[in-house]
């Protein structure tokens, strides 16, 4: 049986060519804390996450000092027992995306060394449910670019094989509808549209945006409200027939739990596990591919059929 022998830390700073802009924050570097595994056989594993430009830091201390010496000497095929047990040594900062964001580095190094040490992907390890799947790109989508930018970029990404884009919103409406309209009407039909609002609105703005954008036929809505916000959430999936996406800004098993189990009719959940989507599915509800702060999988899953 193998024993974790080894853990390093490491901050990647991935700083782009100008600061980029969202409705709520800018930023100049995309801080990705990383962690590496080594067990006494040779195996190893490279897990990661990332902020927006601050708190990197933060996350890297909790995993030098008290996540990373709790997993020398375990046995890293006990994931599960391993998240479990961390997530309780550390539960006095949880939940909250620092600690959350530590625990993902540590979960998803455990699953590549547990998917490189079975010579098998993720999507195979977990059961193999496709072999495809359509990927968006969010890189020429930020909201300081120019529409004649985002219309370039967006050629680009469908020239390249990309099923979408996502296109951040939270100027002025008219703007917003202006940029996407010129966006939708250089891809045509066919080619996915989303926008993220990053958190930026209440009710009744969100309200009032997403009706502006529903003929510019957009595959989702993504946050349009604070993350806390659920009966928001549901009084605006109510109004709009705009698909209502969720996820990024939560952190717990709970707070997941208490979106799947309403009965929203138009909901997008998003995460990077196929565990997470069995969840979702069995709730009646699509997930896309956006996340960065992971709950133990299998737990995650778990805790939607209990
Ligand atoms: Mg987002």
């Amino acid at each position: 049986m193998a024993r974790i022998e080894q853990v390093d830390i490491f901050m990647l700073d991935l700083v782009p060519k100008v600061r980029r802009v969202d409705a709520i924050q800018s930023f100049v570097s995309q801080e990705t804390p990383m962690l590496r595994i080594r067990t006494d056989d040779g195996a190893e594993g490279v897990g990661y996450s990332y902020t927006i430009g601050t708190g990197g830091r933060s996350v890297i201390a909790l995993l030098r000092h008290h996540l990373a010496p709790r997993l020398i000497g375990r046995n890293p095929d006990m994931v599960e027992q391993i998240w479990r047990d961390l997530f309780y040594a550390t539960h006095a900062t949880a939940v909250g995306a620092i600690t959350a964001l530590a625990l993902a580095c540590v979960d998803t190094a455990l699953w590549d060394l547990r998917c490189r040490r079975a010579g098998k992907p993720l999507h195979m390890a977990a059961g193999g449910a496709q072999l495809s799947a359509p990927l968006y790109t969010t890189e020429g989508g930020w909201l300081h670019l120019e529409s004649a930018a985002l219309v370039e970029d967006a050629l680009r990404a469908k020239a390249a094989g990309f099923g979408g884009c996502k296109l951040k919103v939270g100027r002025k409406p008219h703007e917003d509808v202006a940029r996407l309209s010129a966006v939708r009407e250089a891809v045509g039909a066919g080619f996915e549209i989303m926008v993220d609002a990053n958190q930026a609105f209440q009710v009744d703005e969100a309200t009032r945006r997403a009706r502006l954008y529903e003929p510019l036929d957009l595959a989702w809505f993504e946050e349009p409200l604070p993350a806390e916000d659920l009966g928001g959430h549901v009084r605006l999936s109510a109004q709009t027939r705009l698909p209502v996406a969720v996820g990024e800004s939560i952190y717990s098993l709970s707070h997941f739990r208490e979106y799947l189990q309403l009965d929203f009719p138009h909901f997008e959940g998003s995460a990077d596990s196929p565990w997470w989507f069995c969840a979702a599915g069995e709730h009646g509800s699509r997930v896309g591919k956006r996340c960065r702060q992971l709950p133990s999988p299998p737990a995650l899953a778990a805790a939607f059929r209990t």
